[in-house]
């Protein structure tokens, strides 16, 4: 973090039950203005002279829109271009790349993973519906066995909050990493197979912390930090991922 970042004073507004962190740089400008950057940092630019109620209740007003632009990008998603499903094309497997090599064989399909490469056998090499079918299928079952894992790991990390064991579903969605209901259903995206175990989980740690406190309070964002005090560089880096 740069020093300017750490010498700006950070304030707090509350709005209904979350907490809007923000920074607050005054200066001599005419208008009063509010950024939301991608690591979700809020920074209100201020002219001189304008006090810090006013500024309170113009962060207030804007809340809904603030809260708008961290929750996208919360769950931004960077995209490769469309995937061919040919040899040659790289896929990724917790975080690592591999080479596509797709085989004829009549008589058994399947996937494997070796030496860098996913080799593919399908019945006709043409068929790249059926190419992706089988990868997404081995996908699958490699984050039934990976996630499960993650969700172990982390809740050992949590056994002090003494959660019922939830109950993990696996989708595809389009938009979102991962998602937890108040029954404690947590859903996690079967892309982050692409990603490394480390970010995996961090959006688990994410949606475990939400069975404990199910909105985006700064009781929340305490129990973040104490259980995984690098979330930040975690997510920052997570966004940065692209998956196909
Ligand atoms: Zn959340």
């Amino acid at each position: 973090m740069e020093a300017n970042h750490q010498m700006t004073p950070t304030c707090t507004v509350q709005y209904g039950q979350t907490q809007i962190e923000y920074e607050l740089i005054h200066s001599a400008r005419k208008t009063l203005a509010i950024q939301v950057h991608p690591d979700l940092r809020v920074i209100v630019r201020s002219p001189n002279g304008v006090g810090r109620a006013e500024v309170e209740a113009v962060v207030k007003k804007r809340a809904p829109w603030i809260l708008r632009q961290q929750r996208q990008f919360e769950t931004y998603l960077p995209k490769l271009p469309p995937r061919q499903y040919v040899s040659g094309e790289t896929h990724r497997y917790l975080g690592r790349q591999y080479r596509l090599k797709v085989e004829e064989n009549g008589r058994a399909e399947g996937v494997k993973l070796t030496r860098g490469y996913f080799y593919i056998t399908v019945r006709d090499k043409g068929d790249a519906g059926r190419v992706k079918d089988l990868l997404t299928e081995w996908y699958r079952r490699q984050a039934t066995r990976v996630f499960a894992e993650r969700l172990d790991a982390c809740l050992a990390r949590l056994r002090f909050l003494n959660l019922d064991y939830p109950q993990l579903t696996i989708r595809h969605m389009k938009s979102r990493w991962g998602s937890c209901t108040p029954a404690g259903k947590i859903t996690l995206n079967l892309k982050l197979i692409q990603v490394p175990k480390d970010y995996i989980d961090y959006v688990m740690m994410h949606e475990l912390c939400h069975l404990k406190e199910h909105n985006h309070s700064q009781q929340y964002y305490e129990l973040l930090n104490r259980v995984m005090p690098d979330w930040r560089s975690k997510r920052e880096k997570l966004n940065q991922v692209e998956v196909s």
